[in-house]
């Protein structure tokens, strides 16, 4: 049987809950156990798909086509784990089931309530989770933090699921904020407390405390957390500020919190090292040997999170090619004002990731002519690679105001359009193309020498396609067609055959990317664009 291990959060938000639990993950994973990831999400929206990134940031995509939560990101970076859509479990997806099941005469007779039904459609979704993976352990990540309104069925719910499996069978995890207040030169265990004393109120004991701190917890102070959260001081682990995230299984490694976990849970296991790790992710992040300036235009430039997995990738990129990739974000709006020569003149590589919407795009379309035109490394992205077809088709084809039919419905070139069996489509949640698709490489094609291989699968997440009708005509005037989902014909690959390294993918390789195995594509981008000499 499975045993669980249920992290919660107090304090703050943005404490790292996520990387934390993705690092448990990969502790557990070095000590030769199977896990898997969950992630509960208190919002009542069904999943992520319709948000904007202003509001949650990127949109994470599993093989199985979910729109999830970007902490799976995280887990699947981390760990060996493969995700799906049961991984993630949120508000909305749960009141949907049981209102569903409310309609069919499921509960007949009955007053359908948050406690048993709610509760237990959540201890449900992470037992089916749990068992569709057979692992040794399940990390339930519960999103929020302690005291939310909108969080108290997935505590409740986790709280009833330690007594069901037995309290030997489960861990409860909280991670806190220790603040450091400068002016009394002292850090401060009372939000710590006070964090604790509320999830008792619920009746959750944390087993162990990670407490986020940017400065070493003394003992004493441990000695106070513990006597005042009731617990031994060695389950108060410090958890400090790092320069990486892929250090953090390190630190926690350094900390005892694997052996830690796995005395308390009662379980056997081999001690293997995370030598790799630390001596080819951590030590190349730490002491690259060579910089790639890479710009990455967009429209949520200013937001950490709304290209996260891209900028993960480019990191990963940058670790098999031994270079820190230093990114300029840009504004593709401010290319529309000032043009593309003063954001990206001086860049080895640019990138131009997915994204939905008007706004923003003829700066995107001149980023991708910039890049065409001056010989400079290209990366298109899902809309990044549209936005290349329709550069191409305008300025090479000479097919003025060619576009896509998602930004100007009536162009006399609709080059980059839908789909006959999209256009019915009325629902906007999880009716995109989304998830693992087959493509075929062309020989002779830099995807194909990127990938070693002919035949891949990427995820995908788009409406849009690139229109067969125009196809001939693109390739006529030197497009290549470097990769097709075969089944429908569809482009999911284009190049530039007159260029140094210009790529354009329909599909999301920065979904696939792990630090100690970067995606090829990413790791072909960096190595063009690093050894490329500085403008
Ligand atoms: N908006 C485009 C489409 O729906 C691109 C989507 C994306 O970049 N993920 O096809």
């Amino acid at each position: 049987m499975s045993k669980y291990i249920f992290i919660t959060g107090g304090v703050v938000s943005s404490l790292g809950k996520g990387i934390a639990s993705a690092s448990i993950g990969k502790l557990m994973e070095s000590r030769g156990l199977k896990v898997t990831l969950i992630k509960c999400d208190p919002y009542i929206n069904v999943d992520p798909g319709t948000m904007n990134p202003f509001q949650h940031g990127e949109v994470y995509v599993t093989d199985d086509g979910a729109e999830t939560d970007l902490d799976l990101g995280h887990y699947e970076r981390f760990t060996n784990a493969k995700l799906g859509k049961e991984n993630n479990i949120t508000t909305g997806k749960i009141y949907y089931s049981v209102i569903t099941k409310e309609r069919k005469g499921d509960y007949l007779g009955k007053t359908v309530q948050i406690i048993p039904h709610i509760t237990d459609e959540i201890k449900e979704g992470i037992k089916k989770a749990a068992s569709k993976n057979q692992v040794d352990v399940v990390i339930v990540e519960i999103g929020g933090t302690v005291g939310d309104i909108e969080s108290l069925p997935f505590l409740e719910a986790i709280r009833q699921l330690k007594l069901e499996v037995g309290l030997s069978y489960a861990l409860n995890i909280h991670v806190t904020l220790v603040p450091f207040i400068k002016s009394a030169g002292e850090l401060k265990t009372k939000p710590t407390q006070h964090s604790v004393g509320t999830l008792r109120e619920i009746g959750i004991i944390p087993d162990i405390l990670l407490c986020r701190c940017e400065k070493n917890i003394p003992k004493e102070a441990r000695e106070k957390i513990a006597l005042f959260c009731n617990m031994d001081s060695e389950a108060v682990i410090p958890a400090l500020d790092v320069k990486t995230i892929y250090e953090v299984p390190l630190m926690l490694k350094n900390e005892g919190l694997d052996s830690l976990i796995l005395r308390k849970l009662n379980m056997k296991s081999v001690d293997l090292d995370l030598k790799n790790w630390k001596d080819f992710v951590v030590a190349r992040i730490k002491n690259p040997s060579r910089v790639s300036k890479i710009a990455v235009v967009g429209k949520y430039i200013d937001l950490q999170d709304a290209y996260k997995s891209i900028y993960e990738a480019l990191i990963h990129a940058g670790i098999a090619n031994d270079a820190r990739v230093d990114i300029t974000r840009v504004d593709s709006e401010d290319i529309e004002a000032c043009g593309p020569e003063k954001y990206l003149k001086s860049v080895q590589g640019i990138l131009v990731p997915g994204g939905f919407g008007y706004r923003g795009i003829e700066g995107k379309i001149k980023a991708a002519e910039f890049a065409r035109e001056n010989k400079i490394p290209y990366l298109g992205i899902c809309l990044g690679m549209q936005v290349a077809v329709i550069e191409f088709a305008r300025n090479i084809c000479g097919f003025k105001k060619a576009n896509s039919t998602e930004f100007d419905k009536k162009t006399p070139y609709p080059v980059i359009s839908l789909l006959e069996e999209q256009k019915g489509i009325k629902n906007m949640g999880a009716t995109m193309r989304l998830g693992l698709y087959p493509c075929t490489l062309k020989k002779g094609s830099r995807a194909f020498a990127s990938y070693g291989r002919a035949n891949i699968n990427e995820r995908h997440r788009h409406r849009y396609e690139l229109n067969n009708k125009y196809r001939q005509a693109l390739e006529q005037k030197g497009l290549l067609v470097a990769g097709v989902y075969p089944e429908k014909d569809l482009v999911e690959i284009i190049e530039h055959k007159d260029h140094p390294w210009f790529i354009g993918c329909q599909f999301h390789p920065e979904f696939k990317s792990k630090p100690d195995k970067a995606h090829p594509i990413f790791r072909e981008f960096i190595k063009q664009s690093s050894f490329l000499k500085k403008r």
